[in-house]
């Protein structure tokens, strides 16, 4: 990503990042909270580590180091994420070890760690451990996108910096690869991160989901009984489990928009029952006319 990208994205954590480069004050350890463009952030101060050209601190994004740093190849900075659900702690060690063995020759050393709440304690402390020797000039980016999930002996002994979502940006960025702005607005309220919005705006079947699940709640605030009849164009569209759970995110956000009519409040509501249900193993399609049966009757009764 680009230096000016990532500034649109993410406008003042690049301005403060920029003031602490420029003052020498880069910390040893961060953690970055929420997947706005952190692990494009952790990458631009890499390369302003390494730069072998840099301008008031800031890094070239031309020269070698930073393109290897870009592609994920440079020595010097370690990418790690989590295999399966965790991040292991001999992966950790090794890395450290290796660094260790390296002696003073390149003794600057970069760690980003991706979705660092899955890093097994033991790892976390041997990584800690070596960012506090005194001759050691290691840097570590932990990323992550369930901070609470991150533990506080970790917490403790680095900087937390929020990476929000910027809603405006995201959907700027959309429009900008071609997605329709209505598509967009829905993309960027639904997903967790960048990658993610940029995989679904890419996705034909998801594109499809939207236009349907919208044509049918236009329907269903209309005339509930032809959107019964319905469900099952909707549940045709998602056979995996994570698909299932983006219709109903969907669902929410576009119930959510027409506010303005009472009926879709209980809609809303209900809604959630069905979520539930559905995660508590009853079919997509048995839940969600079971949404709209109780809600009916609700209505009237
Ligand atoms: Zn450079």
């Amino acid at each position: 990503m680009k230096k000016e990208e990532l500034q649109a994205l993410q406008p003042q954590i690049y301005q403060s990042f920029q003031v602490i480069l420029q003052q020498g004050r880069l910390a040893h350890a961060y953690l970055f909270s929420g997947d706005f463009a952190s692990f494009e952030m952790a990458i631009f101060l890499s390369q302003a580590i390494f730069c072998e050209d840099k301008i008031a601190e800031i890094p070239c994004g031309q020269c070698r180091s930073c393109r290897l740093i870009e592609r994920g190849e440079f020595t010097d900075v370690s990418i790690i994420s989590p295999q399966g659900n965790t991040i292991k702690t001999e992966t950790i060690r090794d890395l450290v070890k290796q660094f260790s063995q390296s002696g003073f020759e390149s003794n600057q050393q970069v760690f980003i760690i991706r979705d660092a709440e899955k890093m097994h304690p033991n790892a976390a402390n041997s990584l800690l451990k070596v960012m506090e020797e005194p001759q050691s000039d290691i840097r570590i980016f932990l990323l992550t996108n369930q901070e609470h999930a991150v533990l506080a002996t970790i917490k403790s002994r680095v900087q937390i910096v929020p990476f929000p979502k910027n809603l405006l940006v995201l959907e700027r960025l959309l429009e900008e690869e071609g997605v329709l702005k209505t598509q967009a607005r829905l993309i960027a309220r639904l997903v967790a991160s960048i990658e993610e919005a940029k995989q679904l705006a890419s996705q034909k079947s998801f594109l499809e989901l939207m236009l349907v699940a919208k044509k049918w709640i236009d329907v269903l605030v209309k005339q509930p009984d032809k959107a019964y009849l319905q469900v099952g164009s909707l549940v045709r569209l998602v056979d995996e489990k994570s698909d299932q759970v983006r219709l109903f995110h969907l669902l929410t956000l576009l119930l959510a928009e027409r506010m303005t009519e009472p009926i879709v409040l209980i809609y809303l509501e209900n809604l959630q029952f069905a979520y539930l249900q559905w995660q508590g193993n009853v079919s997509l399609q048995n839940a969600l006319e079971y949404w709209l049966l109780s809600t009916e009757k609700q209505v009237k009764g």
